[in-house]
């Protein structure tokens, strides 16, 4: 029996158990049960033995219910750079670990993946999604929900469906045709759901085709539960939910966050009057039930580990290491530029190099033990006298909080802040020490009462020197040091959650000395909250950072030149408007390839950066946003102490407002999915202009020959798979991702991956690779017919991305 027969054997046999179990609940006891007890927990009930169950954002690291300033758990490789390994035993590893986190936290379900998928380049959240393609993703995804569910620990798919930006993304109504709905935006799901049963299914906060997913009948009830057979949990995204008869109605099974929501406030009464059926609701508490059964969280509690691996311990640096780095993409390499050899003169250059950006914005943030800048790792790696750093131009809008390190608590002297908490009458009511610089306010009971709050430090740095000085945080702020006072304002972010997803800070230029206090006061106010001290280093011109660059450029032997985006741009909450690089980026690139014997670009961001210099430098690695361990893994990816063999999960273009889905803003209310089934290179292919660089790009370290392929057809005459011998013709080992793309006959059918496969080889070694290729991507959905249709005449490519194919079967 596979796990997944197992499981289901399991569950018919508890399903008269749990039966039993509703039947002994009133409806009060029943609807108490679907509304989240808080932010991130359940409710529990002794009378039937439910424990209360925890979840935990996810995906990137098990956050606990803090976003800032809570444990300090393992911050994983984001999304899409897990994703660029196209490995699903790379994904099981980091699935793994995440359920390790999850037990060392008492947590039983991690909400995640996220499988919506790369529409627009634009959209600011992708970095926590896998890719643009429905199969890559559908696989992947269904290799991290494994590897943690038979660890014990639940997942949950997110967000069903069509949230692939973020403008207006609580209203937005996303229109698109069923063949798409089938074919592109449901397909990882399905696959999901097929493949790796996630006990749990989150429903968006958009509406698709005119219904809010929270109360789509059609996707939740007729798609996931009665013709996929799902039998997990479909609860809400937070605050997503809108009517209570319409949502229970609709299939929607739990609501999240409570403990008040619309259903804690009406649904007993729709029930009553015949709104809901009282049917409904008993299937949403069996559901629930049978999540806690499936987690330990029913009947007999679940024993937890004494101790797993700490966030910081040396396997799991290791691990993230080689995850990270192995999903790197090799973007360019001419004359053996890469693999770096040790003994070389670096000049190192960027504000990257020492701001390495480890994760995007938004609910995903873990508190990491520490994020590795690259100067720390490439210093590391090549000893401090080969490796001269070189600041770049400034990069970021939003400032982040201050690095604990570089303040200390006033009352304690320890590395953080000091939290001193007013009330009205002007008394302290609180006072504690944070480790982090920064907190948020809506979730922290013993800020209850508060009027006002204070934050204060005093600045660790070595010398007298000029900083900006001021917070993070939306409120009317006094910030006093010596020599400084000032007044301000700064707004909520606009759109719900503002105060929380992309905080803004201000700050002014301060010349400070070491040890000086600096004070800084809020007010308390009503909706979440970040809120932190700043202190940055002082703002440079652009021409002088560049004139420095270039300046070490010219004495090194290569010049490393570290760019990318920050949370500024990949954020939950908010898409970007351009694909170019932050600031002066661009032009601090191009004027170090102008002076530089070699220049490497190393390119710190998670979804796709227009890049105009491309042609003046010799090679470029994109490297994701590594998590904990960034600089450590850009060091070895560099070097190649381990293999950067990632492949792109979606299609760079070579300028703004291209390629087949570009805009994010809805008008009047509406994102319309005018592109249809063709998103990324489905739509690419075939198009008058060619993208920069093709989903499924990536060059590895060595160079590859394809000898010989072979389709295996099923019984039906769809492709099973495809077995490609391939060469390794260069002077490395690598690893090859041989990629299957089918294009359909049919013009109304764009080309599409079908399935991939890899195979590490040594160099001059041949290898015969399968690449297992998927029936779901092999069909059509007819739209009059309400059904599938198989696609079998077409042509085959193989090859190394659409760019790149090497054999193509008629
Ligand atoms: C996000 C979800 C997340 C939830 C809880 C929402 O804003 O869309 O992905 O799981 O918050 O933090």
């Amino acid at each position: 029996m596979t796990i997944h027969e197992e499981e289901a054997a399991g569950v018919a046999a508890f399903e008269s158990v749990i039966a039993g179990l509703v039947r002994r609940l009133t409806l009060e006891a029943k609807v108490r049960l679907l509304s989240g007890a808080d932010n991130f927990s359940l409710h529990a009930d002794a009378s039937i033995g439910l424990e209360g169950l925890v979840l935990s954002d996810g995906p990137t690291g098990v956050r606990g219910e803090i976003v800032v300033g809570g444990r300090e758990s393992c911050l994983l490789p984001n999304a899409s750079l897990l994703a660029q390994t196209w490995n699903p035993e790379a994904l099981a590893e980091a699935g793994a670990i995440l359920a390790e986190e999850a037990e060392a936290q008492r947590t039983h379900v991690v909400l995640g993946p996220t499988i919506n998928l790369h529409r627009s380049p634009l959209g600011g959240r992708l970095f926590e999604a896998f890719s643009e393609d429905p199969l890559l993703t559908g696989r992947l995804a269904s290799a991290y929900i494994n590897a943690l569910q038979e660890r014990g620990v639940g997942a949950s798919a997110k967000h069903f469906l069509g949230n692939e930006s973020e403008t207006e993304r609580t209203t937005v109504d996303v229109r698109m045709t069923a063949k798409t709905l089938r074919e592109v935006y449901l397909t990882p799901f399905e696959i999901a759901v097929d493949d790796a049963n996630p006990w749990t299914v989150m429903a968006a906060y958009n509406s698709v085709n005119g219904v809010p997913s929270t109360e789509h009948h059609e996707l939740i009830t007729q798609v996931l539960k009665d013709e996929w057979g799902y039998d997990g949990l479909v609860l809400s995204d937070w605050y997503a939910t809108k009517g209570a008869a319409e949502s229970a109605a609709a299939g929607l099974d739990l609501v999240m966050p409570g403990p008040t929501s619309p259903w804690t406030e009406s649904l007993e009464e729709e029930v009553r009057a015949g709104a809901v059926s009282e049917e409904a609701i008993d299937d949403h508490v069996r559901r629930l039930l049978l999540l806690a059964h499936r987690v330990g969280g029913l009947a007999v509690p679940r024993s937890w580990p004494e101790s797993v691996e700490a966030p910081a311990g040396a396997l799991r640096r290791a691990q993230l290491r080689r995850l990270a780095a192995g999903g790197m993409v090799v973007i360019k390499n001419v004359d053996d530029t890469l693999p770096l050899r040790e003994g070389a003169a670096y000049a190192l250059i960027g504000r990257h190099a020492t701001d390495t950006i480890g994760q995007g914005g938004g609910s995903a943030q873990v508190r990491a033990p520490h994020v590795v800048s690259i100067v720390e790792g490439m210093t590391a790696r090549l000893g401090g006298d080969h490796v001269i750093f070189t600041d770049g131009v400034e990069t970021r809008k939003t400032l982040p909080a201050v690095k604990p390190t570089l303040v200390r608590d006033p009352e304690t002297g320890e590395h953080g802040i000091r939290v001193r908490v007013f009330d009205d009458a002007g008394d302290l009511v609180h006072s504690r020490h944070l480790e982090v610089a920064e907190l948020e306010d809506s979730q922290i009971g013993w800020l209850a009462g508060a009027a006002r709050i204070e934050l204060s430090a005093t600045l660790d740095v070595r010398e007298g020197r000029m900083v900006q000085l001021g917070t993070r945080g939306p409120g009317n702020w006094h910030l006093v040091t010596e020599g400084h006072e000032s007044n301000y304002r700064i707004d909520y972010h606009p759109g719900p959650g503002g105060g929380f997803f992309r905080p803004k800070s201000h700050a002014a230029a301060v010349r400070v000395e070491p040890g000086q206090l600096v004070t800084a006061t809020v007010e308390r106010d009503s909706l979440p909250r970040i809120l932190g001290l700043v202190v940055s280093e002082a703002v440079r011109s652009s021409a002088s950072a560049i004139a420095a660059a270039s300046a070490a450029a010219r004495t090194a032997d290569v010049a490393v030149v570290v760019v990318g985006f920050t949370p500024d741009q990949e954020t939950e909450g908010e898409d970007k408007t351009t694909l170019s690089l932050p600031g002066d980026q661009d032009a601090l690139v191009a004027a170090v390839a102008n002076v530089a014997r070699r220049t490497v670009v190393v390119i710190n961001a998670a979804t796709p950066v227009l890049m105009p210099w491309i042609a003046d430098v010799d090679a470029v690695l994109f490297t994701g946003l590594p998590g904990q361990e960034a600089g450590d893994a850009v060091a070895a990816a560099l070097l190649g102490d381990v293999l950067p063999e990632g492949r792109l999960v979606t299609t760079f273009p070579a300028g703004n407002h291209r390629g087949p889905a570009w805009s994010t803003t809805p008008r009047r209310g509406v994102l319309e999915y005018a592109e249809g089934t063709s998103i990324g290179h489905r739509g690419w292919f075939g198009s008058a202009e060619a993208p920069a660089f093709w989903f499924g790009h990536g060059l590895g370290l060595t160079t590859w020959e394809y000898l010989a392929a072979q389709i295996v057809r099923s019984p039906d005459g769809r492709i099973d798979a495809v077995d490609a011998t391939v060469r390794n013709s260069g002077r490395l080992a690598g690893r090859e991702t041989v990629q299957i793309y089918f294009d359909p006959d049919s013009d109304d059918e764009p080309i599409r991956l079908i399935g991939w496969g890899q195979s590490e080889v040594l160099p001059s070694q041949e290898a015969r690779i399968r690449a297992t290729c998927d029936l779901r991507l092999q069909r059509r959905w007819d739209q009059d017919a309400h059904e599938w249709v198989p696609l079998r005449a077409g042509t085959v490519l193989i090859g190394r991305g659409l760019g790149d194919v090497r054999v193509t079967i008629p």
